[in-house]
């Protein structure tokens, strides 16, 4: 019996599946690909005679049900997801009925269309003294939001918001930010297949006017919203450095060549 690789793909350029990810794909035997989401580029690099599906009309149940069969079959089964499988898909409802199988299977992390957004807009999600914590979430849906989710409880941190999900629903997250306090003219992004090459488009706006700018741009689907304290910081004149470069810093990959000034936090690595 072979195993079942849920294999994150990266965000839509090709070239950014992981190498472990795209040797999987090299000694597939079956690979089932979301083929709304997955750029289809990534199968140039399955063997010949390789089976190949698009589960855009599958249910949950045919995916695990092929899945299944596959495995029976071939010794590497691939489920190819779209950026990283952890997030906002359907890894658990089809791992179970594999593991009801007994079916051996493996998850290959990806990287997430919100690290790819961040990345194409030369962003960061944290920065020292203006935010240190980011949140991945979605406004409601047809999927509910469980208690304490809501867009204007998370937002109150004040904290970077990654958006899944939402961009039809800019005026919930809109209404969220507001509830919330941020300012109209909080500073907001939205990145259209981030990563995608030729297709990529950036959006940049505020609270009061990123709907108004996305409707102008006709951006209406597979579109990261964020908001953050620490957009646009490249363009900072002040800018409160980290920490780990400071000169005066010692920390255990380097002596502080300058006069220690204040600071108790020992443990960043990176
Ligand atoms: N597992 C995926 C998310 C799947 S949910 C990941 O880690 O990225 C689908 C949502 O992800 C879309 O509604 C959109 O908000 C976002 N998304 C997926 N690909 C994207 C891309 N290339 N650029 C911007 N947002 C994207």
């Amino acid at each position: 019996m072979g195993t079942v690789w849920f294999v994150g793909a990266g965000p839509g350029d090709p070239d950014l599946i992981t190498v472990k990810g795209r040797d999987l794909i090299t000694r597939a035997g079956a690979i089932l690909f979301a083929g709304s989401l997955v750029s289809k580029a990534a199968m140039r690099w399955a063997p010949v005679g390789c089976e190949i599906a698009d589960s855009k009309d599958m249910t949950l149940v045919d995916i695990s049900g092929w899945l299944i069969a596959q495995a029976a079959k071939h010794e590497t089964v691939i489920r190819l997801q779209t950026g990283d499988p952890a997030l906002y898909g359907t890894l658990i409802e089809v791992v179970q009925p594999l593991d009801a199988a007994g079916i051996p299977l493996r998850v290959v992390p990806g990287v997430s269309s919100a690290m790819a957004s961040a990345a194409a807009a030369v962003e960061s999600f944290t920065l020292p003294e203006v935010t240190q914590t980011t949140i991945f979430t979605r406004v409601e849906g047809r999927t509910p939001m469980p208690e304490g989710e809501s867009l204007a409880e998370l937002a109150r941190h004040h904290c970077t918001l990654c958006i899944f999900l939402s961009i039809t629903l800019l005026h919930k997250v809109e209404s969220g930010l507001r509830e919330a306090g941020w300012a109209e003219d909080a500073p907001m992004l939205v990145v259209h297949k981030a990563s995608w090459p030729g297709e990529e488009r950036i959006v940049r706006g505020t609270l009061a006017d990123i709907k108004q700018r996305c409707r102008d741009a006709k951006i209406v689907s597979q579109a990261m919203v964020i908001a953050s304290p620490a957009l646009g910081a490249r363009g900072w004149s002040e800018l409160s450095k980290s920490k780990l470069y400071d000169a005066s810093f010692t920390h255990r990959f380097r002596r502080a060549t300058a006069p220690v000034t204040t600071s108790t936090d020992h443990e960043e690595t990176t």
